[in-house]
């Protein structure tokens, strides 16, 4: 009788989905606290808060009414035109409920767009340092990722100019992520009109924005593509609730977009999942138009955090960070201490860094490559001012040790 091997079914495409670096590093770093090692963990994008009460009670008041069945495939009409509106008020967005499309998370939303519209042989322009999530859903879609870079120096924001020049005859979308997720910039006013003008010069090219962080900026404003002149055609809006309203684990986020394109969102969510969960919807609906003030105090919080954060970090020699003008992450460049050592060790790469961090000195964090960017680490700070006190400690003196 022959031996049966499931592995021998794998297709190409179940390896294409590997998040890589920072699911291998929250996990090695849980399996070392189960083993009883003291490690703090700076892995996770995920809020350290609850979601508001209020939040959680409409929830509830919801299952409790019956809202516990299918939604309709879009999301239901309630929430679609709360979110019409809040595009409107808050970001100048003009999205009808007919152009928005509910999904399981925004990376599921993401997942909707570039399924719709990215095929084989389609380039895609996506702007490094960026979430690793995009990279992954291009391939899956058979597009191809076209990977340009920006450093600390230009405060990881591509130039228009250089954009200009990677934009060939194939080139379908550029991926926007502002407030970005792992540098925390934030793109200016001006800096995203440079990038409108050149998707406007091109008839057969989209961006598609990824505003989730937008609650969460300390520093400069909130500034959404899709609101400049002549770019509402040109835009794919995606947002969600996981990290501005902490609601990761209820799994809610939606892409606006134009209507033959929302209408082929609609299409991906049905074929792959069905309507997102009918009670968060409703939940979703009481964050979007209930008191803000959760939203706030955790803002407050993580701003408090980025200088406590950015105070330690400026005093480790060979780490090089700028501002942290949003979000909840940090990402120095540390290549200026690749090829150091400690002892027999040898400090080749983030990689190496990394797992030197978390197996001597208890320091979970995640290596640039997975962004990347492979001369710097992200390190979340969506943690408790004692983790992140403990997290700098250790990370200077395992710095110390290198020669
Ligand atoms: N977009 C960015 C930039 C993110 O960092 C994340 C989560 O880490 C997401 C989207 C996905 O969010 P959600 O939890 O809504 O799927």
């Amino acid at each position: 009788m022959t031996t049966f091997d499931a592995a021998c079914l794998l297709v190409s495409r179940s390896q294409t989905a590997d998040e890589g670096p920072i699911i291998r590093m929250s996990q090695r770093a849980r399996a070392l606290r189960a083993a009883g090692m003291d490690v703090v963990s700076m892995t996770l994008g995920e809020p350290d808060f609850d979601t508001p009460a209020t939040i959680q009670a409409a929830a509830t008041a919801a299952m409790q009414s019956g809202f516990t069945h299918y939604s309709p495939v879009m999301g239901i009409p309630e929430l679609r035109a709360a979110l019409s509106r809040k595009l409107k008020a808050e970001n100048g967005l003009d999205y009808g409920p007919d152009d928005i499309c509910l999904a399981n998370g925004a990376k599921q939303a993401i997942a909707n767009a570039i399924l719709s519209i990215i095929g084989p042989g389609d380039e895609v322009i996506m702007l490094a340092p960026f979430w690793v999530s995009y990279e992954i859903t291009v391939r899956f879609a058979g597009g191809t990722p076209i990977v340009l870079h920006a450093g600390i120096e230009e405060d990881y924001k591509v130039p228009a100019q250089r954009i200009a020049q990677a934009i060939t005859p194939r080139t379908k979308l550029i991926i926007v992520n502002s407030p970005s997720n792992p540098t925390g910039a934030v793109w200016t006013r001006a800096e995203l009109a440079a990038l409108a003008d050149l998707v406007k010069a091109h008839p057969q090219l989209m961006v598609m924005s990824d505003e989730i962080y937008e609650y969460i900026i300390f520093d400069g404003a909130m500034t959404s593509i899709g609101a400049l002149p002549g770019m509402g055609e040109r835009t794919i809006t995606v947002n969600g609730f996981s990290k501005g309203f902490a609601m990761t684990g209820w799994r809610l986020g939606y892409a606006a977009a134009p209507a033959p394109i929302a209408r082929a969102m609609a299409r991906m969510q049905s074929a792959i999942s069905a309507g997102a969960n009918q009670f968060v919807q409703r939940a979703a609906i009481a964050a979007l138009e209930g008191p803000r003030d959760a939203v706030e105090i955790m803002r407050q919080a993580y701003l408090r955090r980025r200088d406590q954060v950015l105070a330690g970090l400026k005093a480790l020699p060979g780490v090089r960070i700028g501002n942290i003008p949003a979000t909840f992450y940090a990402f120095p460049d540390v290549s200026a201490l690749l090829g150091r050592r400690a002892g027999n060790h040898v400090i080749d790469s983030t990689e190496t860094l990394c797992d030197w961090l978390l197996d001597e000195h208890g320091l979970a964090t995640v290596p640039g490559s997975a962004f990347g960017a492979p001369g710097s680490l992200r390190l979340s700070f969506a943690c408790s001012e004692t983790e992140i006190d403990k997290a700098l400690s250790r990370l200077r003196a395992a710095l110390a040790r290198l020669s």
